[in-house]
């Protein structure tokens, strides 16, 4: 508001209307609006409803006075510093004038005044008025400000509170949704580390895993989780299966991978897993859930079916051969007998032709047992005469490495007769000369003796090999433990199958580089026996 340019308004107080007049002609001003009273009683009614800058007032009125004007006036709070400028005639006493001072006259002008006197006191208090008013205007406005920074203020308090309440209340879903996955992450966590399946967490770009679970510690040989969990997955992956498994991860690089590979454990063995990896989102990081099946059981068995296959198919082509050799033996053996008897000169040559057929009728029959063992027979077998036809079928191949075989059996026993299947009991003793004879690259001789001892007979094949190491003995004899580059490691497990269905025990006692000895001991015949077979 501009205050220079207001209006004031200007009281007039007379009961005679010239007066008025007069001092309407002296303060007219466009920045007064004056309004004049006749009376002390009309001007109390104009001060209740306007507010004036100046009152000037006469002071001798009939009926209410100027003085009892002013002092109703100042007891009025709002009125009460309204300056009021006293107008009197020329005799006023200075008890008068100090009686209107005591009712708040502010000044007084004695008639017959001068108007341009009149004029400067008016402006003075107007300006006095308007100063005052602005003072109170800005007063009204700093209230004002105030009052509003103050709104403002509970305002921001306000906020402030309904933001803490916010903020209180989602920490609170905060913590009901964490803990509630929280519990998630624990199902989660307590199924992967009890699932019977080998489980591997690894972020997806990094190759050391962040978690194995126990059956993953298990399958790998290790100890502890931190002995997996500190290395790199391809130091456990078969450095031949490296290619192929970083293949499958460039080519598939965002979905599952199904794969099969070796693995190496802890203790150095080889394993054959199939591995499942899936992408998955842990806290906000992408990572692979990786499943490892062992197959190494599985692998085995196929090959071992594959195998026996082939020994059964070989077995059945042998038998076949043999069949047909064996014929036209028959005819060979009886023709040179016939000429042997019919010529007088070369005898000699005839005999060593008559005991060569016999021989290679003798292996060609035992070719023809091995091959088709078809049900388990047992029968009362000499154990004596069954060595002595597998020496004679083993001889040449012996011969081969140069090793020759020697049997000692002691002559003064009575012949040692077991009970048994003696197309097994064969099996075993190639098995385990074919075994002595591959252990003697330098060649040597091989020594097989045969004991009693108690109610068991004993059976040694000694050879002067290359031993076994300490620290494979116990392996010996695994399916599939071979230290041959075209072995099958089925053997010897044949062997101790084959013993333990007669009845009896096998040993193997060995020294590195100086030769190996294996034992079988097998009960001797007894009458009761045919019934316990079967
Ligand atoms: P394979 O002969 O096919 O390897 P075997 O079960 O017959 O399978 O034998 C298993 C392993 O035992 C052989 O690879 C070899 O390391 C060891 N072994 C068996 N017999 C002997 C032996 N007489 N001398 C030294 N090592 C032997
Ligand atoms: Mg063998």
């Amino acid at each position: 508001m501009e205050m220079d340019n207001q209006i004031v308004k200007i009281l007039l107080v007379d009961d005679r209307e010239e007066n008025l007049l007069a001092l309407e002609a002296v303060l007219t001003s466009p920045k007064y609006q004056l309004i004049k009273a006749l009376s002390g009683e009309e001007a109390l009614r104009w001060v209740l409803r306007e507010e004036f800058a100046v009152i000037i007032m006469d002071v001798q009125m009939p009926g209410m006075s100027g003085f009892e004007t002013a002092k109703l006036i100042r007891q009025r709070e709002k009125t009460r510093d309204v300056p009021i400028i006293f107008v009197t005639a020329l005799n006023q006493t200075d008890e008068n004038v100090m009686q209107g001072y005591s009712v708040g006259a502010i000044d007084f002008i004695i008639k017959p005044f001068n108007p341009n006197i009149l004029n400067w006191k008016v402006n003075g208090f107007v300006s006095l008025y308007l100063n005052q008013k602005k003072i109170e205007e800005q007063a009204k406005v700093i209230a004002k400000r105030t009052e509003e920074l103050e709104q403002a203020n509970q305002a921001l308090r306000d906020n402030e509170e309904m933001l803490e309440a916010l903020v209180k209340e989602r920490t609170n879903e905060l913590l009901v949704a964490n803990k509630k996955l929280l519990e998630s992450e624990k199902k989660y966590r307590k199924l992967v580390e009890e699932s019977p399946e080998a489980i591997i967490l690894t972020e997806k770009h990094k190759e050391k895993p962040f978690f194995v679970n126990q059956t993953g510690v298990k399958l790998l040989k290790a100890q502890t989780k931190e002995q997996i969990e500190r290395q790199s997955l391809f130091d456990f992956i078969h450095p031949e299966d490296h290619k192929k498994v970083r293949k499958i991860f460039t080519l598939n690089r965002s979905g599952r991978n199904m794969y099969e590979c070796r693995l190496i454990c802890l203790t150095g063995e080889v394993i054959h897993v199939e591995v499942k990896s899936i992408p998955f989102d842990y806290q906000g990081v992408s990572c692979l859930h990786i499943l490892v099946r062992d197959m190494t059981e599985l692998k085995q068995s196929r090959e071992f079916m594959h195998q026996t296959e082939k020994l059964t198919v070989v077995g059945e082509l042998a038998a076949g051969i043999a069949h047909e050799i064996r014929n036209p033996l028959t005819s060979l053996k009886g023709f040179t007998q016939l000429l042997g008897d019919k010529i007088d000169s070369n005898h000699d040559y005839m005999e060593i032709m008559i005991t060569e057929i016999e021989r290679i009728n003798t292996i060609v029959s035992e070719l023809l047992l091995l091959a088709k063992p078809r049900k388990l027979d047992f029968k009362r077998i000499d154990i004596g005469v069954i060595l002595k036809n597998i020496i004679t079928l083993m001889e040449a191949q012996a011969n081969l490495y140069g090793v020759t075989i020697q049997c000692s059996k002691n002559q003064g026993l009575p012949s040692l007769i077991i009970h048994g299947e003696e197309n097994k009991l064969k099996q075993v003793f190639i098995n385990l000369l074919k075994n002595a004879i591959e252990a003697m690259q330098d060649g040597g001789e091989i020594i097989i003796s045969i004991e009693q001892i108690g109610s068991e007979v004993e059976i040694k094949v000694i050879d002067g090999g290359c031993g076994i190491p300490t620290e494979l003995l116990s392996k010996i004899g695994q399916p599939f433990f071979t230290t041959k580059d075209k072995g099958t490691g089925l053997g010897l497990m044949v062997c101790h199958s084959i013993v333990e269905s007669h009845q009896g025990t096998m040993q193997i006692d060995s020294i590195k580089g100086k030769g190996t000895t294996v034992s079988i001991r097998l009960p001797l015949y007894q009458e009761n026996m045919e019934y316990k077979a079967l």
